[in-house]
């Protein structure tokens, strides 16, 4: 459900959608990305914001599984999560730090949240897709502690990928797309923006507004190209992510961990791991691997 275009004075409509309800590896999850009428922003075509889980709540864990053509991005306010994958790495996410997978042709991850259950665990995962020029090349590892930082009034920015207001981020970026928290305080704050990049802001803390619209966790706000400057008013402490770059240009087929062109190569990549043909390698964790049916258009009909 979504409200439709609202003008607003300083630029083109923002468009408010709702968040669906799903569960990731035993957490309530605001799945924001992909939506109807609404696949990508940028390059991103994933966005899940994961907790606040309470302490009694249950903590994740996700077996290894497989992903293609697309870089995992795992972000964190709160909790700490263990990163495997097939690469061999093993690395601690804590808050604040970039957990960065880069899928191509193929890799397989497990993530866990340490501390056992009763850990509290809040953050997003996203996905971005990958262009053409690296979606079927090796998988890369990259995890980022030290990211440049923006203060400006009212707010200050951590820009996770790409770059924003001057600031550039180290880590890989294969597009021309942008991903950053937002900390803002009480007040109001301006944020340049690119006019050639469309942007989407995840409130994942407090209600942010923009204009006359009102954003609360669960809600992601599309911003459409053309607007030079962002103008955000809280009324208390407020977290959000500001997604945004230009508009991919590429269709793209999406089914469970896979970023594809075609039903085909999903078909192709989902053969792959459910007779763990090395594709994906292995992962050193004690979880058990994740496996799902075929695909719905691979499927055999009903007697
Ligand atoms: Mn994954």
């Amino acid at each position: 459900m979504s409200t439709g275009p609202m003008p607003t004075p300083d630029g083109p409509p923002i468009e408010i959608g709702e968040s669906r309800s799903a569960d990731v590896g035993g957490l309530p999850v605001r799945r924001a990305l992909p939506r109807h009428g609404r696949r990508t922003v940028g390059a991103w075509c994933f966005a899940d914001h994961m907790g606040p889980s309470s302490g009694d709540g249950p903590a994740l864990n996700i077996g290894p599984h497989p992903h293609v053509g697309l870089q995992t991005v795992t972000w964190l306010f709160e909790g700490e999560v263990l990163h495997r994958d097939s690469l061999g790495s093993e690395q601690p996410i804590r808050p604040g730090q970039l957990n960065l997978m880069t899928a191509g042709h193929g890799v397989s991850h497990s993530e866990e949240t340490t501390g056992g259950s009763g850990a509290r665990a809040h953050g997003v995962q996203l996905w971005v897709a990958q262009p053409s020029t690296t979606r079927d090349g090796a998988a890369t590892f990259e995890h980022h502690t030290q990211l440049p930082v923006a203060e400006l009034r009212g707010c200050r920015i951590t820009i996770m990928v790409g770059s924003l207001v001057g600031e550039r981020s180290p880590a890989r970026a294969d597009t021309d797309h942008l991903g950053a928290e937002l900390a803002l305080q009480r007040g109001t704050t301006t944020i340049e923006i690119d006019p050639g990049h469309e942007h989407a802001l995840v409130v994942t803390t407090g209600l942010v507004r923009i204009g006359t619209s009102t954003i609360a966790p669960g809600n992601l706000a599309y911003i459409a190209l053309g607007r030079d400057e962002l103008h955000l008013a809280v009324d208390g402490p407020s977290t959000a992510l500001l997604l945004g770059g230009s508009p991919f240009p590429e269709p793209i087929t999406m089914w469970w961990n896979y970023v594809a062109r075609s039903t085909n190569e999903i078909t192709d990549a989902h053969a792959d791991w459910t007779a763990r043909s090395g594709r994906y390698g292995t992962v050193a964790s004690s979880l058990d691997p994740i496996d799902v049916g075929p695909p719905p258009w691979a499927r055999s009909p009903n007697p």
